[in-house]
């Protein structure tokens, strides 16, 4: 279970026990501890992976009945101890306490490396030297003495004395009131500035320093950012299973899909990234908790391809975003001005699609420019619509334009049609859109905010309204041009889709097709205009969430589209 207070908000007065581990992140960051501490959120990166194995011979705890009666003679050792006092609302776990002669020795391990003072001697770097002042005033509370205390860093293989007299414990004690208005006051504190510390910092594909920096108030200027949010674990699979009949199973800490009596396929869990299954697919309850622990997201379609709905477990923070979301996007200047972004930024794109692809109209193409920069001279979203609309009818004009290989793939494009959709080209726009929607739901829904609640899309009930805002930019960029790519290269023909009186479906051949090209897309490494640097489109679309994320926090003065050259 959680060991952070529930959605901390400004006038909370009875706050839980803090752990000491959370006083560490206040002194390193208070930014961090915000978001670990009030908000919930919390992300592995090499560094506290690497410090958990630091910790691995110590995690084995000693087994004591009574804490108070705690005796401790020299030689002991007692390992991996939870202390708590309710008197200075704080909680612990001291890694090792040896007895001494004259008192305890206090021993907590770091990974990585002590800091070189200016002597070149080794000390501990302060949020660790601080969190073991803390520990050692819970022993005090329990009536253990601390003789002396170190900090272990694995990378050094030593011990780096730390000074615990009752000066350090009274700044330590300032330290922690200030963590703790900190949390009461429900504001999440700005990012560090150029610090390196944002470097090892596991929240940084959350808090976005730099970006958040330029969201705050965009001056149109792009920005140099040298390290993109991508978190460590950017690997990993979609499995799609869609055998009718398939079971997906979890043994030995494996995602096993059985078919028959048969394995048709077996991976490591941890290298799942999402899972799609189509019509008959079971799920075993020992893989949905596999899934939910590791958040991975379970989407769930018909066999025609519909999306039906997702497996997801609790969105990492809730409260205060929804209520900004709820708030700002009942506000119609606010909706009007995101959307007005969203919709130059998709006119944009249309257009760079069509000249990339094919070779349109002069005329299309200028008369699409001047749609999209009478968008931001709209006053009404009726009026902004209507230019969205003259610019789809233009770009859709042109659609076929950019398919080279129709004829031989016996598939061709008139116009746009959905609900049902009567040809190929239609059938395969209208499942990408699909599946688009569904993955932007599913990162809306990992940030925090409220998938059915946009600024544009009007709440209708099963209808995920701001992941369909959200997709509006990158509808072209990614699911037309997934289609276009498809027929071009001849990887999908007429024959990979049945015709019906309800529309024409991908039949199983043509999704496998589609699930390649999409999953190849997703990966294309593609450049930020605001920031500089690249990243798959499937990171890119987390970013355009977070900036939502941040806008509805009142950390950033505005959305700002993303747009490709
Ligand atoms: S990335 Fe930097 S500013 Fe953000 S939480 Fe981490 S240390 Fe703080």
């Amino acid at each position: 279970m959680s060991d952070a207070p529930v959605q901390t908000q400004a006038g909370l007065e009875a706050q839980p026990p803090m752990p000491v581990r959370r006083l560490h992140n206040f002194l390193y960051c208070p930014r961090l501890f915000y978001y670990q501490w009030v908000e919930n959120i919390f992300q592995e990166n090499a560094d506290t992976v690497e410090g958990s194995h630091a910790h691995r011979n110590v995690d084995r705890p000693s087994r004591i009945e009574d804490p108070t009666k705690l005796d401790l003679p020299e030689g002991t050792q007692i390992r991996s101890l939870r202390l708590a006092s309710e008197k200075l609302g704080l909680v612990g776990v001291v890694d090792l306490i040896e007895g001494g002669p004259e008192g305890a020795v206090l021993i907590d391990y770091k990974k990585g490396s002590a800091r070189r003072d200016e002597a070149g001697e080794r000390v501990a770097k302060e949020p660790d030297a601080m969190q073991l002042v803390a520990q050692s005033m819970l022993l005090r509370e329990h009536a253990i003495s601390v003789k002396e205390a170190f900090v272990y860093y694995a990378a050094d293989k030593r011990r780096v004395p730390v000074d615990v007299s009752e000066e350090r414990t009274r700044e330590c004690l300032e330290k922690l009131d200030q963590a703790k208005a900190l949390a009461a006051e429900g504001r999440c504190p700005p990012p560090l500035q150029d610090d390196p510390r944002c470097l090892y910092c596991s929240a940084y594909p959350i808090c976005l320093p730099n970006e958040s920096e330029f969201w705050r108030e965009p001056k149109g200027e792009p920005i140099t950012v040298k390290r993109p949010p991508r978190p460590e674990d950017d690997d990993g699979e979609i499995l799609i299973v869609q055998r009718p009949g398939a079971q997906i199973g979890f043994r030995g800490g494996q995602i096993v899909v059985v078919l028959k009596g048969d394995t048709i396929r077996a991976l490591p869990s941890m290298q799942v990234r999402a899972v799609y299954v189509y019509g008959a697919v079971q799920i075993t309850t020992q893989a949905t908790h596999a899934f939910l622990e590791q958040g991975v997201s379970v989407s769930y379609f018909s066999p025609s391809g519909r999306f039906l709905g997702m497996l997801n477990g609790l969105p990492a923070s809730g409260v205060d975003t929804r209520r900004g979301q709820y708030r700002l996007f009942d506000q119609p200047t606010t909706c009007l001005a995101v959307a007005k972004e969203m919709i130059r930024a998709k006119i944009h794109n249309q257009r760079v699609m069509l000249m990339r692809n094919g070779e349109p109209p002069e005329k299309a193409v200028s008369e699409m420019m001047q749609l999209r920069d009478q968008t931001s001279e709209a006053h009404t979203m009726t009026e902004l619509l209507g230019l969205e609309g003259m610019a789809a009818a233009l770009y859709f004009g042109n659609f076929a334009g950019m398919l080279k290989s129709s004829d031989g793939a016996g598939v061709d494009f008139s116009s746009r049609n959905r609900r049902p959709p009567r040809d190929p080209v239609n059938a395969l726009l209208s499942m990408g859109y699909s599946v688009l929607c569904k993955e932007l739901a599913g990162i809306c829904h990992s940030v925090g905010l409220d998938p059915f609640l946009g600024v544009m899309h009007q709440p209708r009930y099963g209808r995920p309204a701001l992941a369909l805002d959200l997709m509006e930019e990158f509808r072209p960029l990614i699911v037309d041009s997934v289609a276009v790519s498809l027929i071009n290269r001849g990887e999908i023909a007429k024959d990979d889709f049945i015709s019906g009186s309800s529309g024409v479906f991908m039949n199983e051949d043509g999704r496998k097709a589609f699930w390649e090209a999409y999953g190849r897309r997703m990966d294309t490494e593609v450049s930020h205009p605001q920031f500089g640097y690249s990243m798959p489109y499937r990171r890119m679309l987390e970013v355009q969430a977070r900036q939502v994320w941040r806008f509805v926090r009142g950390e950033a003065s505005g959305y700002v589209g993303f747009t490709t050259r």
